[in-house]
């Protein structure tokens, strides 16, 4: 007999240990959307869950360009950008994101995942290092470990951590990389610190823009723009056109000799299909959105401080944020599950994230606020969390809503 481990036996034993532990995953099937609301299981509920922080995945011009692109160019792209697959979509925009961003290029990606691994792929071997926010999104992380390099990480926000964990790697080529908004807390990152501490180490500095895009700085211009750095301080973004903007797909903007290097070498743009030429279309639109229509960004601020105003009336603890991701620390997986259940239960979609998404004991319920609410429905929201924060004990295991 070989002696080797069953894989299957290995996978049971693991998704019997995550129902015990009140953390197996259910996917939920949205039937119909209608702006914040959404049919799931034939009943209809207010999300505040999604990415869709400025509206535009269904506004009516973003999906008209979508639809019209699709009628002439096809559902996809067919091949990879390299070999018949870059449309004129595709170009226009590349530049519109170039110009926006102000920055002399941009390279579309399949989608934000694929660009991260692609960034540090093509960037950093063995020898290098990458220094990276304990909290970057999985896809940083991922990035890294694929590039061979050596992956160091320093405690949340802390840019002397940073320049500590950059000076312990000497030699080789170093990037420092951070989200500029942090994805499950919804705080920004200390750019302006973190890019001395590269400055000084000579390290490339990338920003992961991903919740930033469309929502902060001029024109919402994103984290970067915002905290005033230049090119030559940060030389690679990420964007994703998933979030604020609506659509699918990614882009990394930034410096002429660092993109064209990921167009020709970066294996998931080489050996990827493109990006269907349609959802470029329909980006180019919301881009063009998010740019002029300041009154979204203005409305969901108002919203964002309307819904921290309440909650502290209420005796909320939010964790501190000032961005449309405002999470509310629930103690175990359990009572977020049971919170978000119980929120469900009135007409609530506000999905509890459990570890590994979070470091453990930090479960949370992750209430994003979009463009699409109202006042009043933030005002509703606040005290239907008020009455599950109450009715839901902390140390009580998982309870049945209601019960
Ligand atoms: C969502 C996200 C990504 C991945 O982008 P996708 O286009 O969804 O693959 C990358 N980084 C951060 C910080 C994200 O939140």
């Amino acid at each position: 007999m070989v002696d080797r481990a069953d894989p299957r036996e290995r996978i049971a034993a693991q998704r019997a240990e995550r129902t015990a532990r009140s953390r197996a995953r259910a996917r939920r099937t949205v039937t119909r959307r209608d702006g914040a609301r959404c049919e799931v299981d034939g009943r209809w509920l207010l999300n505040f869950c999604g990415n869709d922080y400025l509206g535009l995945s269904q506004q009516f011009q973003v999906v008209n360009a979508l639809m019209d692109t699709a009628a002439r160019d096809g559902a996809g792209g067919v091949a990879s950008h390299l070999v018949c697959g870059h449309h004129a979509a595709h170009d226009a925009l590349e530049r519109e994101l170039a110009d926006w961003l102000q920055a002399p290029r941009a390279l579309l990606f399949g989608s934000g995942f694929l660009a991260n691994l692609a960034v540090m792929q093509a960037l950093l071997g063995e020898g290098d290092a990458c220094v990276q926010d304990r909290l970057n999104h999985a896809s940083l992380i991922d990035g890294a470990r694929l590039s061979g390099c050596r992956l160091r990480r320093y405690p949340h926000a802390d840019a002397e951590g940073a320049l500590r964990q950059l000076r312990s790697v000497p030699g080789g080529a170093a990037m420092l990389v951070t989200d500029g908004v942090f994805s499950m807390d919804g705080d920004i990152a200390p750019l302006r610190e973190l890019a001395l501490a590269a400055r000084a180490q000579r390290a490339l500095m990338y920003v992961d823009e991903a919740h930033a895009i469309g929502m902060a700085g001029p024109d919402g211009r994103g984290s970067v723009a915002e905290a005033r750095l230049d090119l030559d301080a940060v030389p690679l973004r990420l964007l994703t056109l998933g979030k604020a903007l609506g659509g699918y797909g990614a882009a990394v903007v930034g410096a002429a000799d660092l993109v064209e290097h990921l167009a020709d070498t970066a294996r998931p743009y080489v050996y990827t299909t493109a990006l269907p030429p349609a959802l470029a279309a329909a980006s180019l639109a919301a881009v063009q959105l998010a740019r002029r229509e300041h009154w979204r960004r203005e409305k969901l601020a108002g919203l964002v401080r309307r819904f921290r105003g309440a909650a502290r009336r209420r005796g909320l603890a939010l964790l501190p944020s000032d961005t449309a991701i405002q999470p509310l620390h629930c103690g175990g997986d359990a009572r977020a599950l049971a919170m978000s259940r119980q929120l469900e239960e009135e007409g609530y979609w506000v999905a509890a994230i459990r570890p590994p998404s979070v470091p453990e004991g930090q479960a949370r319920l992750r209430v994003t606020l979009s463009a699409l609410h109202e006042d009043t429905q933030v005002d509703a929201l606040v005290e239907a969390l008020a009455r599950a924060h109450e009715r839901i004990a902390p140390a009580e295991p998982a309870a049945t809503p209601g019960a």
